[in-house]
C-alpha cells in the first residue's frame, strides 16, 4: 500500500478518489498494483538471493558478483534490457549498502523498524536476509556506502519513505516502488529512509 502525505497542506485531497489537476497526471500514489519495472527489480533481488545463499563464503566480493549475475541474467533472458539492468544493478546495490549501513551503524528503532518491514514478503525481507548470511562481511558492506539515502525518479526502491528535500512532502511504501518525481514539486531527488 502507498500512502503520499504533503505535510505542506495545499488543501487538495490525495484519497483513493483523486484524479489529479494539471500537472499532477499521476494519481497511482494509492495504488497497490506494481508495476514492470517493480516486477523486473523483485525478480533481480529474488534471483540474487538464490545466486548468493549458494555462495561459499557469502563475503561481499560474492554478494557484489552475485547481484552482477542476476541483472546480467535478466539482460540475457530479455527480461531487461540492458540498460534497465544497469540500472537495476545500481537500484538494488544501494538497496543492499542502505540496509547494511543502517543495521549496522543506525540505532535499535531503526533496526526495529525494518524488522517489521520485512515482516512482509517483498524484496526488502529477501535483502535482509541476505545480509544475514553475509555475517561480519555486513561491516564492509556498510563501509562500502556512499550517499546511499539518496533516490532518484525513474529508480526502483524497496520499501521505505522517500521525502522531498525541497517541499517535505512525502511518499511512504511498505512494497518496493518506481520513484517517481515529486507529487507536491516536481522535483527528481528524494531521501530515502528505511521505515514508513
Ligand atoms: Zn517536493
Amino acid at each position: 500500500m502507498h500512502v503520499y502525505t504533503n505535510p505542506a497542506g495545499s488543501g487538495h485531497s490525495h484519497g483513493p478518489g483523486h484524479t489529479g489537476g494539471p500537472g499532477n497526471s499521476r494519481a497511482t500514489f494509492e495504488s497497490a498494483h506494481a508495476g514492470p519495472d517493480e516486477a523486473r527489480y523483485e525478480q533481480a533481488v529474488a534471483q540474487f538471493l538464490s545466486r548468493y545463499a549458494t555462495s561459499r563464503e557469502h563475503s561481499s566480493q560474492e554478494l557484489w558478483a552475485a547481484l552482477d549475475a542476476a541483472c546480467d541474467a535478466l539482460a540475457t533472458s530479455g527480461a531487461a534490457s540492458e540498460p534497465q539492468a544497469k540500472l537495476l544493478r545500481d537500484c538494488v546495490s544501494r538497496d543492499i549498502a542502505q540496509l547494511a549501513s543502517v543495521l549496522v551503524r543506525g540505532d535499535r528503532r531503526e533496526a526495529n523498524a525494518i524488522a517489521r518491514l520485512a515482516q512482509q514478503r517483498g524484496p526488502l525481507r529477501l535483502l535482509v536476509e541476505a545480509l544475514r548470511l553475509s555475517g561480519d562481511a555486513i561491516y564492509r558492506l556498510a563501509g562500502e556506502s556512499g550517499r546511499v539515502e539518496l533516490r532518484r525518479a525513474g529508480e526502483v526502491t524497496c520499501a521505505g519513505t522517500l521525502s522531498c528535500p525541497q517541499c517535505g512532502a512525502t511518499h511512504r511504501s511498505t512494497q518496493s516502488l518506481l520513484v517517481m518525481p515529486c507529487a507536491g514539486c516536481g522535483a527528481a531527488e528524494h531521501v530515502k529512509a528505511l521505515q514508513v
